[in-house]
């Protein structure tokens, strides 16, 4: 097939013999968190079918999982219906939509409607199949906030119109359907909002500041601080966030409404390149560029729901986590990669 690159969807097998194993779609799977989420399920003895358009998802990312009993690959784009010739699912996870701001507002009409038409496609192949959905939501949804930490009873602050508004009000919306959905057809659904989430797989060229000050760093060029650096974020290291994904999708409860995961531990900005300088013992400059419009000045969330419902915390320590993160960009060149869209 051109356009669905459908790579032998029906070698898809039992990974451990006598398991009858789940099947499992993960929208995004081509991506920095998908990736992770697609090693984790096939780890725990599920069929995978990782579903990606390659906007910002790359191949490098699913390689190892190519020839392994269990995982396919569909390119397909989610504000297109998904094929009938899938095979039908048990759990669908989410998490189709470019999430760094450089790339979400690149083609915001197509954001807005990755996140409105593709969350309606996964919620009508999930009603068809009876199938579970856990929807990657966000942080954003709390926009710029008036409260700290944000809680999930928090509305939020958004501005409907801004430059960061197809992401941002894309992701509410989605929330919004979702459970209108799933009230109207007794279905499963599952919320979380992702706050501010790092490590391997992530795309030298994402742009968000965790993957843009590393390679900065250890490429010796100056470190672009956005503002002051005073604006703060609380950075979850991914293999942390893939376990929460697991226990809300596997929860046998449910989830009540949206469930934040994220770390708590709160950074300013200016800490964090002061920090991973000196972690990559590099001598870049920090330099102080104007702060993109709208862009959120406090983050950090309350996971008392999570702890609660999940018992879910964050364990790896920021600077555990960039340890781990700066090898793996050592690893990398930013020239091994074609830019993002191509
Ligand atoms: P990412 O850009 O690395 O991954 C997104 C994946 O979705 C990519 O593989 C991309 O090719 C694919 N994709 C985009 N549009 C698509 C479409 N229309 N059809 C099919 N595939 C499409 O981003 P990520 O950081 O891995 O984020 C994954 C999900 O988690 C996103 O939904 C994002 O909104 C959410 N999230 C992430 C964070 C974070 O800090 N990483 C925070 C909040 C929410
Ligand atoms: N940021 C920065 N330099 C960069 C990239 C981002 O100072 O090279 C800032 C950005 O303005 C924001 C914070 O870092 O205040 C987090 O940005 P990111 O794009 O990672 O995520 P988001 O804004 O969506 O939380």
């Amino acid at each position: 097939m051109v356009g669905n690159i459908d790579i032998g969807l029906a070698r898809a097998a039992p990974v451990r013999a006598g398991l009858a194993a789940r099947t499992v779609a993960v929208t995004g799977g081509a991506g920095f968190i998908g990736s992770h989420l697609c090693d984790a399920i096939l780890e725990s003895g599920a069929r995978v079918v990782c579903i990606d358009n390659f906007h910002t998802g790359r191949w490098e990312n699913i390689h190892h999982l190519i020839d392994r009993p269990g995982f396919d690959v569909l390119e397909h784009d989610i504000a297109h219906p998904l094929p009938a010739s899938l095979p039908r699912f048990d759990q669908i996870y989410n998490f189709a939509c470019p999430a760094s701001p450089v790339h979400y507002q690149s083609d915001r009409v197509r954001t807005a409607l990755t996140c409105a038409q593709g969350a309606m496609n996964v919620l009508e192949r999930a009603a068809q199949d009876a199938a579970a959905v856990l929807h990657a939501s966000t942080s954003e949804v709390y926009g710029d906030p008036e409260i700290h930490p944000q809680s999930e009873d928090y509305f939020g602050n958004v501005n409907p119109v801004g430059p960061r508004s197809c992401y941002d009000e894309g992701k509410r919306f989605a929330e919004t359907l979702l459970t209108d959905f799933a009230a109207q057809a007794d279905l499963d659904v599952r919320i979380i909002r992702i706050f501010n989430t790092y490590g391997p797989r992530m795309r030298p060229d994402d742009g968000r500041v965790v993957s843009n000050f590393v390679t900065q760093a250890l490429e010796g060029e100056t470190i672009t601080v956005y503002g002051d650096g005073a604006q703060t974020r609380s950075f979850c290291f991914v293999d942390d966030l893939v376990r929460g994904c697991l226990k809300a999708m596997n929860t046998p409860r449910g989830l009540p409404g949206p469930v934040n995961l994220g770390n708590p531990c709160e950074t300013t900005v200016g800490e964090l390149a002061e920090l991973i300088v000196a972690m990559t013992g590099s001598r870049s400059e920090v330099s102080y560029r104007p702060l993109p419009v709208d862009d959120p000045r406090r983050r950090r969330p309350d996971i008392r729901r999570a702890r609660e419902l999940l018992g879910w915390s964050p364990e790896v320590p920021l600077r555990e986590g960039l340890e781990r993160t700066i090898h793996y960009f050592m690893g990398e060149s930013r020239r091994l990669y074609a830019p993002v869209g191509s």
